[in-house]
């Protein structure tokens, strides 16, 4: 028997006394003095419990803050988050990313102004960041002894970092050969254990539930998005935005959706500030997935009646799921801001992300189905030219680079208008002359 799991089986101390989850299927709640990533009562998913009910303003945010939380565009939102005491907070200055507004994104999308929040700017490059400092700050209140993810590799990379700071040994399942070179590269650099398991994303999830949830016996904390304090941390990317346009509600925000932790914190940030006054009138969600991993879309297609599982394939490895954990609270996000879902083909993908590359931005290919889903709901009329849209990329253009140079490079790039192929010369003025005067615009 070991001193956390007395510890947990004490009386909760004062420390954790605000501290809750609830499940969204029976409503019951119970205090997070242990990793709980479902009802133990129906085996439902959970919400952190947020205090919504005392005064919040706009002057709220970014006060009070302790040093080492100053630096954070996650724990600046703290009046908003799980409160967990200052002590065994993790973080490495998260959050904090730039909106771009480029006209020619725009006009690519069909509307007459679309920003592009860039969670890429985070410290291991993708929004996991947002979830991780909250999830890895739990982990560390409860005294887990390992710290682990399922990934289709930014989780993984997040949960190496956060867990390096944390000095918590972190354990990777990843699905054999499926993640990209730099998402693994970051993974071992700092230092996790790194399991590939011969199957997919969905397989390793399910095996490393099974360990999770026999917590006395492995004291193995799971930091996927089934467990509540992630997308806690990521309900900031939505704070973050309003502010940044001066709480200006926009009519859509747009963004990837694999495991649907995103969209389902989206959902829950939305719904607390409109709880909290904040915002007077809800945007609409619109989730965004792969044709080739759409699970979810044709859910919402089928009027909410029918959910079934796909084998996910697309070039998208970040939303490569066929299964969404967070498929339930998803939906919830969806129905309560009158959002939208659809899907969109690889190539689609892989254009919208040419396009974005192209403008100076860069992002991966998960991310670039915010801009082509975009252009696609534009198309169809379920979004109008002159809404104001702002569409969430969720990773840095090196996450793959793998995928930027088939595209340039590989043997179908001749056909692609947008691709950009090198032009080889002989060493000579002359030859770059002629290169010059054919590329002038
Ligand atoms: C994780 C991830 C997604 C998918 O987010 P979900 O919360 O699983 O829907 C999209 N893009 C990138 C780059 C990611 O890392
Ligand atoms: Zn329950």
């Amino acid at each position: 028997m070991s001193l956390i799991q007395d510890s947990s089986r004490a009386e909760p101390d004062n420390a954790f006394s605000n501290l809750t989850v609830r499940c969204m299927d029976c409503g019951h709640t119970f205090a997070a003095t242990r990793p709980l990533t479902a009802c133990p009562d129906c085996g439902g998913l959970l919400d952190a419990v947020i205090n919504t009910s005392w005064p919040i303003d706009r002057d709220t945010f970014g006060t009070a803050l302790p040093p080492n939380l100053a630096q954070s565009g996650v724990w600046r939102y703290r009046a908003l988050l799980p409160a967990i005491p200052d002590q065994y907070i993790v973080t490495r200055a998260e959050g904090r990313t730039p909106i771009y507004w480029d006209d020619r994104i725009a006009q690519y999308a069909g509307v007459a102004s679309m920003g592009l929040k860039h969670e890429g700017h985070n410290p291991t490059a993708s929004f996991k960041d947002r979830g991780m400092t909250v999830g890895m700050s739990h982990a560390k209140a409860v005294g887990a002894r390992f710290v682990a993810c399922a990934s289709t590799g930014n989780t993984s990379a997040s949960l190496a970092s956060y867990a390096a700071s944390a000095n918590i040994p972190a354990l990777v399942l990843i699905p054999e050969g499926k993640i990209s070179g730099g998402k693994l590269a970051q993974t071992l650099a700092h230092g996790a254990l790194v399991v590939q398991i011969e199957g997919d994303f969905d397989a390793a999830l399910a095996l490393l539930r099974q360990v999770a949830a026999d917590y006395d016996r492995y004291q193995v904390y799971l930091v996927n998005s089934v467990n509540p304090f992630r997308p806690e941390g990521q309900k900031t990317t939505v704070f973050e935005l309003l502010e940044q346009l001066n709480w200006e509600v926009p009519d859509v925000i747009a963004l990837p959706g694999g495991n649907l932790g995103n969209t389902a914190a989206f959902g829950k940030a939305l719904t607390e500030l409109y709880e909290t006054r904040l915002i007077g009138r809800m945007p609409r969600i619109a989730t965004i997935q792969a044709a080739g991993a759409a699970p979810f879309a044709a859910y919402y297609e089928s009027g909410w009646d029918h959910f079934a599982p796909v084998q996910a394939e697309t070039i998208a490895t970040a939303i490569k799921i066929g299964n969404p954990a967070s498929t339930a609270r998803a939906m919830r996000a969806i129905i309560s801001t009158g959002g939208v879902v659809t899907s969109v083909t690889d190539d689609e993908i892989m254009d919208a992300k040419a396009e974005i590359d192209r403008v100076g931005i860069g992002c991966e290919p998960a991310s670039a189905a915010s801009l082509a889903g975009v252009r696609k709901l534009v198309a169809s009329g379920e979004i109008k030219p002159g809404e104001t849209v702002v569409g969430i990329l969720t990773g840095h253009v090196l996450k793959d680079t793998d995928a930027v140079t088939a595209y340039h490079l590989g043997p179908d790039s001749e056909y692609r208008p947008m691709a950009n192929r090198p032009v080889s010369i002989p060493a000579t003025l002359d030859a770059l002359e002629k290169v010059l005067s054919r590329h002038a615009l």
